[in-house]
């Protein structure tokens, strides 16, 4: 069978243009005298996080977001975080506060982001915003990543309706909110992780194929239908240090109708979500 040729799914541009609609948005905030102002908190001292860190410090820069970057020894108790947050949660200059992931061992992670106010939770993984998206709730947080995600989906087809997506991966952070707003799209949704079977034969039946697992190139080109989606949220670090997805890419764009790349597919949409969040949060607290 012949396909026509993959649409490559430029995540830069999408999200560039996504950051430009932002800096509009920050710049009328800034006319009634309000700037947007982002806080992000790093325990310990893990090379991704740094880096991930400092490319969401620059995105803010690059939007007129107000960015303010806390480093916290690898060694801090529980009771030293639960009060930095308590204090951003009061500080009129701050309308999103980020907790970069993960943690040291003896951090009780999900006790923190509890802790932290609704309406600054830009990653959308307090209880509260989890509810609001599986309710619907139109002023829930969307967490970041699938939020991006599921732009990229509708660059290339707005319409799902009826469409059947496959999610491979579970976590609280991509694949569950995933499987939520694709509901919210009204397709039809499995969510597949390390005890489902036969994971070639249920991919195959996928119309969108979102991985999400962490395993370098894992999705081979049988376990795609031909004019699937395919959209490859994993990061996984090669020895030479450069980056590739959960996604065998070559031999899965002559299937695939559209597929993003990795890098320069979701990850750019992440920063550009978390801007669009961090925004969001200014707008509904200064309101
Ligand atoms: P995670 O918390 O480790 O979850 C991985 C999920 O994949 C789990 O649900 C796990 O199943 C499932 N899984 C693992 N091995 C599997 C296998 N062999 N077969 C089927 N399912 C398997 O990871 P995450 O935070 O969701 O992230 C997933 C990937 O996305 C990572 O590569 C991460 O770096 C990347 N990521 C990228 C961005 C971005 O901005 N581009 C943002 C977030 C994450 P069980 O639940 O059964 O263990």
């Amino acid at each position: 069978m012949t396909n026509r040729a993959a649409t490559i799914i430029d995540g830069k541009m999408i999200a560039a243009t996504i950051r430009q609609s932002i800096a509009g948005d920050v710049a009328a905030l800034r006319t009634r005298g309000v700037l947007p102002g982002l806080a992000v908190i790093l325990i310990g001292d893990d090379p991704a996080s740094d880096i991930y860190v400092r490319n969401k410090i620059r995105a803010c820069e690059s939007v007129g977001i107000h960015s303010a970057e806390y480093r916290l020894p690898a060694t801090v108790t529980q009771s030293a975080v639960d009060a930095f947050i308590d204090t951003l949660n009061a500080d009129q200059s701050i309308h999103g506060i980020l907790l970069q992931l993960p943690n040291p061992a003896h951090i009780d992670t999900r006790a923190l982001i509890n802790r932290i106010n609704p309406a600054k939770d830009v990653d959308g993984l307090h209880p509260l915003n989890i509810g609001k998206l599986v309710s619907g709730a139109p002023d829930a947080m969307i967490p970041c990543t699938p939020q991006g995600a599921l732009k990229l989906i509708q660059s290339v087809r707005t319409d799902l309706t009826g469409l059947h997506a496959i999610v491979l991966g579970r976590s609280i952070l991509f694949g569950k909110p995933m499987a939520q707003l694709l509901l919210a799209q009204n397709c039809t949704v499995t969510t597949a992780h390390s005890k489902s079977r036969d994971l070639p034969a249920l991919c195959a039946q996928a119309d969108i194929l979102v991985a999400a697992v962490g395993h370098a190139g894992m999705v081979k080109a049988d376990w795609v239908k031909h004019g699937a989606i395919v959209i490859d949220v994993g990061i996984n670090r090669r020895p030479d240090g450069t980056i590739t997805g959960d996604v065998d890419y070559k031999s899965v764009v002559p299937r695939a109708s559209a597929i993003t790349p990795v890098p320069g597919g979701v990850g750019p949409m992440t920063i550009a979500c978390l801007l669009a969040n961090t925004v969001a949060a200014a707008q509904q607290i200064t309101a």
